[in-house]
């Protein structure tokens, strides 16, 4: 009783409230006032062209500040959000957040683009072309500097409604990508229906693909597969160099992972970037080992 009490002060659940534990309900409370009390972070992680060795872009990671868990990651609290409108709010803040940075960088000389993850929640929110459209003027940005990363079980539940919202944003100049490609049920079939800008192919298979024939395999084919459907493919989760190397010579034409930088804040990245968006880091690297 006491939680259903709870529940519907919350009132915003669209899941059947048994399923919702006490614990849960305080986490929302709290996560609620997170964004007021500004607990919100959006670190971000460099995505470098894998031939040039040049940062093109980033991706924008949340995390929360919790005033007594320390530092969470959004495994942990977005799920959560999910099963709820919150979600929407947090994705407002998410975009918000995300594309000011990228302005300022911008305004710094760096050129970075951003990559923001969507909630599958957020494909059948009405308002966000809108939103998205109202936040790149906001900060004077061009459509085409933001990437909105879905992954592809978002497309599950409401596949028309889901593809409508996305041929509206792409037609508007954002560009969009497939996450953690590999890992749904029908993948083939999504690509067949819907038109993304990008790939990005699961860590799961970048992760093996060095001492696994299949992951090779795979790998080689969405790539393959990628570049036949003009698409970029993105190698993420790449955490050494062996990999770096392996994922290039299959023809990732971008890599990401913590063999170049985990994500930071941005305050903690603007020197790395500084540094790799100008410059040729791989020409760099070869002439030093040449001399
Ligand atoms: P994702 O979009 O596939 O993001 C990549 C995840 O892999 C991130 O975890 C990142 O920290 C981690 N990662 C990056 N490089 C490496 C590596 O070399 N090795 C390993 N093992 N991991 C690596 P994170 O930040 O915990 O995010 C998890 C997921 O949460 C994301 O997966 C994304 O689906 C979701 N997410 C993160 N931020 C947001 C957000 O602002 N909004 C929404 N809707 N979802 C988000
Ligand atoms: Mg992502
Ligand atoms: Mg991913
Ligand atoms: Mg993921």
């Amino acid at each position: 009783a006491d939680a259903r009490r709870c529940g519907e002060r919350v009132g915003v659940w669209t899941t059947g409230m048994a399923a919702v534990k006490p614990w849960e309900l305080e986490l929302h409370a709290q996560l609620r006032s997170a964004i007021e009390r500004d607990e919100l972070e959006l670190h971000y992680q460099p995505m470098r062209d894998a031939t040039t060795g040049r940062t093109v872009g980033v991706e924008a990671l949340m995390r929360w500040r919790h005033p007594t868990r320390g530092l969470l990651p959004p495994g942990s609290f977005l799920p959560m959000a999910e099963r709820s409108s919150l979600i929407v709010e947090l994705t407002w803040w998410e975009l918000d957040e995300a594309l000011r940075q990228c302005a300022r960088w911008r305004a710094e000389g760096i050129p970075v683009a951003v990559s923001a993850n969507l909630s599958p929640r957020l494909l059948v929110v009405d308002e966000l072309p809108q939103v998205v459209a109202e936040r790149l003027a906001a900060y004077a940005l061009p459509p085409d500097i933001l990437t909105l990363e879905i992954t592809e079980n978002a497309l599950v539940s409401q596949p028309a409604r889901a593809a409508a919202m996305l041929s509206e944003l792409r037609v508007s100049g954002v560009k969009l990508s497939m996450d953690d490609f590999g890992t749904g049920y029908n993948s083939m079939e999504i690509l067949k229906a819907l038109t993304f800008d990008e790939i990005k192919i699961d860590r799961s298979f970048v992760a093996d693909a060095q001492g696994s024939l299949p992951d090779v395999a795979i790998v080689r084919s969405v790539v393959d597969l990628g570049h036949r459907l003009g698409v970029r493919v993105v190698g993420e989760g790449i955490e050494d160099e062996p990999s770096e190397r392996i994922l290039t010579e299959l023809g990732c034409d971008l890599l990401q992972g913590f063999a170049f930088s985990p994500p930071l804040p941005a305050q903690d990245l603007t020197p790395l970037l500084t540094d790799t968006t100008r410059r040729d880091t791989h020409h760099r690297a070869v002439s030093a080992a040449s001399v």
